[in-house]
């Protein structure tokens, strides 16, 4: 079967490539693995109606492209959880907090965190985001940790904890394995005066689901999208037509090949006819592997106690967030994903729930509902967002988030950071160029 573009993975971005690709007059087909689409967005409906989301859920006003598109769908953007009124909670092996700072900051370890806050937001003032390979010195900011430049400004032990046990909230990878240059980039992309401005990256949400978004435009595409379809291999070819191989034989061809496939399922796909710089560029991309908790009661029982459902945690989970009314989201982060997955599966709800009755008491026990999604070690996804670890940024160089006419690359994984912004950015972006080429 020929087509004009084929496009492969239904994710948000591959999604949203297709969707702009058809409106500019090509013949598109979008190949998915899953029998469903979406990707790292995806949600189900409670019995009592409510919608609970299983991945991607939260964006933030700096998040133009999703913003846009969500408009564009009809679909309404309200306050996320960061509007939640109450306390965030922090839950150390020492004890749980809602005091900010924690109780266990020490003399001086506040104004430090200032200073050091400070630092870190002059010194991504001067990384040019999309291209932070100019910077004079990149190849030792991108050497560096997060953890060593901390220290290195001299950072006390509790204000490099407090760092990590943040980045960790986020299920981000350790700052002590993360690149400084890939966390200056991802500030300088959304600035703020605190190392992760919340309101900018997670303000917001779609009050009709984060996953309509996917299954509006899914909706849309209709007959164009094939699922239980995972791509085997891929033949580039300049002049003619590239090929795209489907598990069980199958081949299509197309003027062009658009791979919106995440970094991790991407590598077990055979790719030829692109430079080896290309592929050594994507294959060297990796993710943070997280699992997804979420927790679904009759009420809020939080605010009884003053409690915003906010917490940033050390135990195996790392963060729980008030998803709507009376469901509770929470985050295993790649530190602790091999421990969630050494625990044998009839005890994981237990464990994780015991988690959260830590933070807000007993009720926690008693939920109406629970879903535990292990995207980290999910074939399909095999990870949750970017990770750069130190090195990472010069050795996937400035081909990231480039494309290889007729092969053009997008997803989250080909933004600064992942994130459903990067998603829908590079994938409109990614149609834009391949319509441009014609
Ligand atoms: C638990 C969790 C929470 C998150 N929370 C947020 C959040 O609150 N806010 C935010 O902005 N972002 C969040 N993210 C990140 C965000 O969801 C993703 O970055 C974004 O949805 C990725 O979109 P994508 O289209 O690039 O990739 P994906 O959604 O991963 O889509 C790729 C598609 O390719 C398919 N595929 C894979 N291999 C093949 C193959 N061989 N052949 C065919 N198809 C294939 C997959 O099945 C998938 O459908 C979260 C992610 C997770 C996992």
């Amino acid at each position: 079967m020929n087509h004009d573009v084929i496009v492969l993975g239904a994710g948000l971005a591959g999604l949203a490539a297709a969707r702009d690709l058809a409106a500019g007059g090509a013949d598109v087909l979008v190949v998915e693995a899953r029998d469903r689409v979406g990707g790292r967005v995806e949600q189900t409906t409670l019995p009592d109606g409510r919608l609970v989301q299983l991945g991607g859920e939260v964006v933030g006003r700096a998040h133009t492209a999703y913003t846009a598109l969500a408009a564009e769908l009809g679909l309404t953007l309200v306050p996320s959880y960061v509007a939640e009124p109450g306390a965030l909670v922090r839950a150390t092996p020492e004890g749980v907090s809602a005091t900010d700072p924690p109780h266990w900051f020490g003399p001086g370890d506040d104004a430090c965190r200032a200073k050091v806050t400070a630092a870190f937001t002059a010194l991504a003032a001067t990384v040019d985001p999309a291209d932070p390979w100019s910077h004079p010195e990149a190849a030792d900011l991108d050497r560096s940790s997060v953890g060593d430049w901390l220290r290195a400004q001299g950072a006390t032990p509790a204000v490099v904890r407090l760092w990590e046990i943040g980045q960790l909230a986020l299920a981000d990878g350790s700052c002590e394995r993360t690149s400084l240059l890939a966390a200056l980039r991802k500030h300088a992309a959304v600035p703020g005066t605190s190392h992760y401005e919340y309101e900018a990256w997670e303000g917001l949400r779609v009050a009709e689901g984060s996953a309509t978004v996917a299954l509006r435009m899914a909706e849309a595409l209709g007959g164009r999208i094939r699922t239980g379809s995972p791509v085997e291999e891929i033949a580039v070819r300049r002049p003619g037509r590239s090929s795209v191989r489907l598990a069980g034989g199958e081949t299509l061809t197309a003027s062009a090949v658009v791979s919106a496939l995440p970094a991790g399922p991407l590598r077990s796909v055979a790719v030829t006819g692109v430079s080896e710089e290309r592929l050594a560029s994507l294959h060297r991309q990796r993710h943070a592997l997280a699992a997804k908790f979420t927790a679904a009661y009759a009420r809020p029982f939080w605010r009884d106690r003053g409690l915003s459902g906010l917490s940033e945690c050390e135990g195996l989970l790392g963060s729980t967030w008030p998803q709507s009314e009376g469901i509770l989201s929470a985050l295993v982060p790649p530190e602790r994903y091999g421990v969630l997955l050494g625990t044998p599966a009839a005890l994981r709800t237990t464990e994780l729930l015991a988690d959260v009755a830590r933070l807000y008491g007993d009720e926690a026990h008693r939920p109406l509902a629970t879903f535990t999604r292990m995207w980290g070690t999910d074939p399909w996804t095999q990870g949750y967002v970017t990770q750069w670890t130190p090195g990472d940024v010069m050795a996937v160089g400035p081909r990231h988030g480039t494309h290889e006419p007729p092969f053009y690359v997008c997803g989250s994984d080909q933004w600064v950071a992942g994130y459903m912004e990067g998603a829908v950015r590079t994938g409109r972006a990614a149609a834009e160029e391949a319509l441009r080429r014609g």
